[in-house]
């Protein structure tokens, strides 16, 4: 049986295994490295990301107000991020000669709008360092012994390296072996999933989105706001991932049978009855129906006056009563949720190595000697928007620069 020898391994071929590789390579150059990938292709899940153009990161640029679109590893990766987050990530880039956009919404692409760009920039920085890449060749074990790992990998080969890195993203085997070897493991929940609800109201509205909404979750502490989107499956939209992703484990716990309120105006209940009792003053002769009073789709109006009844009636023959629903339905409105679907553009799973058990100043293991985590492997997860890969350059990055420095 062959045994080769490498000064490091990074196990993983993703996002996280591929920028570590890198930028060690850069900052210590002759160092040999070498990553092993489980499944036929590196970086899958970049080609797949932000629907084939690659959501990299985000326009934030401060450390602090980065951290508030993690929910879980917001308090970890504060200092990580004074030292590399989304503006050093755009330089690096820029350094390779990628172009990058910025969109409204702050999401930041290749301007060349294709995954490619990313992965080709990759492989060609890995080529030029001489990085040596195994495919269909995933590590089974590992044991570090006199000072050095000895991998067992899936082809039966014996690997020989001073560090290890795991990058193996939200792989349950390996979870399972960190397990065994000591680790921590918060266990897995999906997180950025839709919900699934079935509900007269938004029947035949599927694409209908709502500007600006406001959700909220019986029993949950917290609500979003952001656009929502109504599908075939139920609602979507940044408004309603937000969410998911942070009762990612309240919702798992309840198996994703919980109560929905909207706010489709996104108003406090009081500035609603405010402005429907002015336009009953105001526009007492008008058809309700015909009559659309806040920034939401006619669409959407129309599909509310029709479930109230109230399509025939003109602002001055409402009734208190019927006021009160009206208002109840537009900023208090209550849907049953059963299950979840994916969120096609991006998804994660919130779950990994319990973040106590990592050093953030080098993402070393406290238990087990140079031992690097980087990456989704990490009980670390994001909402949309390109922040769940600078979670992955960040850590991978810190690796990059501290692991020599023991
Ligand atoms: C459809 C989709 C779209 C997304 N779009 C975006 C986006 O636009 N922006 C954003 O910020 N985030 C996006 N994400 C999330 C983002 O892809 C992940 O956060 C990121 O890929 C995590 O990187 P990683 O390297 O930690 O893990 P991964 O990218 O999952 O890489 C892990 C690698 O390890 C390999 N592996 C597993 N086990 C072993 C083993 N035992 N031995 C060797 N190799 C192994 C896997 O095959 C894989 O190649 C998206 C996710 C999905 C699913």
């Amino acid at each position: 049986m062959a045994i080769n020898t490498y000064d490091i391994i990074i196990s993983g071929g993703g996002a996280a295994g591929f920028f570590s590789a890198i930028n060690i390579a850069e900052k210590h150059p002759g160092t040999n490295i070498l990553i092993l990938e489980k499944s036929t292709k590196c970086l899958d899940k970049v080609r797949i990301s932000g629907g084939g153009r690659c959501n990299v990161t985000h326009a934030c640029w401060e450390p602090k107000e980065l951290i508030k679109f993690y929910p879980r590893g917001s308090k970890e990766l504060l200092g990580p991020f004074h030292k590399f987050m989304c503006g050093d990530m755009l330089a690096w880039l820029d350094a390779q000669g990628i172009e990058t956009n910025i969109e409204e919404d702050g999401r930041i692409f290749p301007s060349s709008n294709s995954s490619q760009t990313i992965i080709d920039c990759f492989m060609g920085q890995a080529q030029k360092h001489k990085i040596t890449i195994c495919l269909s060749e995933g590590m089974k074990d590992f044991e570090r012994r006199d000072g050095q790992f000895k991998i067992q990998t899936s082809q039966n080969r014996t690997l020989i390296s001073d560090q290890l890195i795991i990058a193996t993203g939200g792989t349950k085997s390996i979870w399972k072996l960190l397990e065994a070897k000591g680790l921590k493991i918060i266990p897995p929940v999906p997180s950025l999933f839709t919900f699934n609800i079935k509900h007269p109201l938004l029947e035949g509205l599927p694409g209908v989105s709502i500007p600006s909404g406001r959700v909220r979750i019986e029993g949950f502490k917290m609500e979003t706001t952001g656009p929502i989107l109504i599908t075939h499956w139920g609602l979507s939209g940044p408004g309603i991932l937000k969410l998911s992703s942070w009762a990612a484990r309240f919702l798992n716990e309840r198996q994703y049978d919980y109560s929905v309120f909207i706010n489709w105006v996104d108003l406090p209940k009081g500035r609603v009855s405010e402005i429907l009792s002015t336009r009953k003053k105001e526009k007492g002769n008008q058809n309700i129906l015909l009559d659309r009073t806040f920034s939401i789709p006619k669409r959407l109006w129309k599909k509310m006056i029709l479930h109230l009844g109230l399509e025939h009636k003109n602002w001055a023959d409402i009734t208190k009563k019927e006021m009160d629903r009206l208002e109840t339905l537009l900023c208090h409105c209550r849907f049953e949720a059963k299950g979840k679907s994916t969120n096609k553009d991006e998804f994660v799973t919130s779950g990994g190595i319990e973040l106590k058990e990592i050093n953030f100043k080098n993402m070393q293991s406290k238990t087990i000697d140079q031992l690097y985590f980087a990456g989704e492997v990490l009980n670390i997860d994001a909402l949309t928007g390109g922040f769940n890969f600078q979670a992955a350059w960040t850590t991978a990055w810190i690796i990059s620069e501290e692991i020599f420095n023991y």
